[in-house]
């Protein structure tokens, strides 16, 4: 099996998964001049439980854990279940070790995070051992956090790629992410992406997760080699922290996407977004083609 094989789970493992209505109401403006829009992914492109990449909530999720461990035979093979409780405590402790002042928000790697609670409960790699982690972590990614892709997503991407802007995307991320966007773009021509690869970063690769500035200050550079200003481009995300109010410290334009209940998040607890307004308030990703222009 090859290793995306591994990963295939995140795509089969899906049902459907509709958006509930916020009850927030549009907020549509005309934006001329606009040459880039950016997304995020969890929440956004794709209808996600938690509206992130892994689960954010503290629901206890041992028996996903089991049930992922079951379907891989690992469960006999380990000393003892693993729980949520000790998955939390992985990740944070992996976080702790690199938060600074020049990591403010760390990302983990989630495949070296499962490697290391099966190490500890005593399970020995070897290579089939090492795509064992891959599917297990995607298994349980699959089922504790599922998605499936946003309504007119894939069309609304296409549609503002056919009109001249350039698409990109900054999301918290893990290695089964990328598939999740390949698949909204299933219509793609000639196999070349809608998104353009030097517009796009996930946090896994970087290490560094949003609302952290990494991630921004990467697209920023990014978009300078291009010759486009961050207030001609857009930045559309579910997160009034992660994404508006992160994407504003650039200077970029915002759109917070609230089309969905389980994923518009707020944040008014949090000072820094106590006083943000978005450019734009959007229900559904085609009223972006409303908005914005090109000159
Ligand atoms: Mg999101």
């Amino acid at each position: 099996m090859k290793a995306e094989e591994w990963l295939k789970p995140i795509l089969t493992e899906r049902s459907p998964l509709y958006p509930v209505p916020t009850g927030i109401e549009p907020r549509l403006d005309q934006i001329a001049g606009i040459k880039a829009v950016i997304f995020d992914v969890y929440g956004t492109l794709v209808v996600s439980g938690s509206g992130d990449v892994g689960s954010i909530d503290h629901t206890d999720r041992s028996s996903v854990i089991r049930r992922a461990c079951d379907r891989l035979n690992i469960s006999e093979s380990v000393d003892g279940p693993i729980s949520w409780q000790d998955l939390r405590s992985a990740i944070d402790q992996m976080n702790a070790e690199r938060k600074s002042s020049n990591c403010v928000s760390p990302e983990i790697d989630v495949i070296s995070v499962w490697r290391e609670l099966l190490d500890q409960k005593g399970l020995q790699f070897s290579t089939p051992a090492i795509s064992q982690v891959v599917r297990l972590a995607t298994y349980f990614e699959a089922w504790a956090n599922p998605t499936w892709p946003m309504p007119a997503a894939c069309d609304a991407v296409h549609q503002l790629s056919s009109r001249g802007f350039c698409l990109g995307i900054v999301s918290n991320a893990q290695i089964f992410t990328n598939l999740l966007v390949e698949d909204l773009e299933f219509s793609k021509k000639n196999g070349t992406s809608v998104f353009q690869s030097d517009l796009s970063f996930f946090s896994n690769r970087f290490r560094h997760s949003k609302p952290g500035p990494r991630l921004f200050d990467a697209l920023s550079n990014a978009l300078r080699r291009r010759n486009i200003l961050p207030q001609e481009a857009v930045y559309v995300g579910n997160d009034m922290l992660n994404d508006v109010w992160a994407a504003k410290q650039i200077g970029m334009k915002t759109a917070w996407f609230v089309g969905d209940r389980r994923s518009a998040r707020e944040r008014s607890d949090d000072s820094r977004c106590a006083k943000l307004s978005p450019d734009l308030v959007i229900t559904s990703l085609p009223q972006l083609l409303e908005c914005l222009t090109l000159k």
